[in-house]
């Protein structure tokens, strides 16, 4: 009897500590966490695709707003290019993404200057300084696109392909290449497409590469073209599981992908000149599932391409680095626990490690 009693309460402390864990773990885990997401919706009043009853700016902002709600209850730092549906230009758009970007990488700098030793302090002000130089001219393109935008930027675009890039400019890409930049940040610019066929449907996604000559003659060192391929690879498997086809993920030189150097890509989401794609981006219900399979991929992304090792409640969490990576234990080492080998090439995959 006094055992059958024990018993029962121990089974409910037993129960409470599980519900308590389980409750702190919820808490503490946000996926996010750290993780920039910026977010441009196509186009704008003014500057609109209007085509029976379907408007993709407005479409795309109520679509950017809904991505925003899910990035952010996972943990998300998100901004968006515009908030209402008034135009933005393309050159202010690109300038406030690469604004974003420098202020991030600022900030890290400056935190480091207060903890570096003395060798490193004038290493790390020589830098916050040509951030500041190169913040100046992001601002000044903000308050007056029509003067400096052309300056700096490849607009109107040359089709000569005979501009080179400006200096301040490359400064400007080069220090974009940076690990804070890769591993933490995605730019996404939302649009739906349009054909003169109404047959032609489904989704596309396009990025920087130096394998296209109108980005190479321009400026020749893009750094995250092999994350966003593989970006635009599983967000169009993932698109596709929710109704609008996959098309492809293909180099292009869209000004919003090709005036920065960041992790960034352009999103066809289906075309609003077919019945299907069009009826479907107008209902908000499958905005709202739209919005999760976007943020579902980001999540999975930004897992994919993340390095390390990492305490997690049943054993160490080993990350690979870079996109398409695979993890395989080399099967003639068994006895050697902690070996491990990282193949370049084949799906992201996480191993679990038992402690
Ligand atoms: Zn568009």
């Amino acid at each position: 009897m006094v055992y059958g009693k024990l018993r029962y309460y121990f089974c409910v402390i037993a129960i409470l500590i599980i519900a308590v864990a389980a409750q702190v773990k919820a808490e503490s885990y946000l996926p996010l966490q750290g993780r920039v997401i910026i977010l441009d919706p196509g186009h704008g009043i003014g500057a609109d695709n209007v085509y029976r009853g379907y408007s993709e700016q407005t479409q795309m902002l109520i679509l950017a707003r809904k991505i925003r709600t899910e990035l952010e209850a996972r943990g998300a730092t998100v901004h968006m290019t515009r908030e209402t549906g008034a135009n933005v230009l393309l050159s202010v758009r690109t300038a406030l993404m690469n604004k974003w970007s420098l202020e991030a990488i600022r900030e890290a700098r400056v935190a480091e200057l207060l903890e570096a030793p003395l060798m490193r302090r004038q290493v790390l002000q020589n830098q916050i300084n040509e951030l500041d130089r190169l913040l100046s001219i992001l601002r000044k393109i903000i308050r007056n696109p029509e003067v400096y935008a052309p300056v700096y930027m490849n607009t109107p675009f040359d089709m000569t392909l005979t501009r080179r890039i400006h200096p301040q400019w490359r400064r400007l890409f080069e220090i974009q290449n940076d690990p804070l930049i890769r591993y933490n940040f995605l730019a996404i610019s939302l649009h739906s497409n349009a054909s003169s066929s109404s047959r032609i449907h489904g989704a596309d996604v396009f990025f920087s590469t130096n394998c296209n000559p109108r980005n190479r003659n321009y400026f020749a060192n893009y750094s995250h073209s092999d994350n966003m391929a593989f970006f635009g690879d599983i967000l169009l498997d993932s698109i596709q599981t929710i109704g609008i086809a996959r098309r492809s993920v293909t180099p292009y030189h869209f000004f919003m992908i090709r005036e920065n150097n960041l992790p960034s890509v352009l999103v066809e989401n289906g075309f609003h000149t077919n019945a299907r794609d069009r009826a479907n981006l107008l209902n908000r219900n499958f905005l709202s599932r739209l919005a999760v399979v976007y943020a579902n991929t980001i999540e999975q992304y930004f897992e994919a391409i993340t390095m390390g090792v990492e305490d997690v409640a049943d054993g160490y969490r080993i990350f690979a680095e870079g996109p398409p990576l695979t993890l395989g234990v080399d099967e003639g080492l068994t006895e050697d626990d902690d070996y491990f080998h990282i193949f370049p090439g084949g799906p992201p995959l996480t191993l679990w490690f038992d402690d």
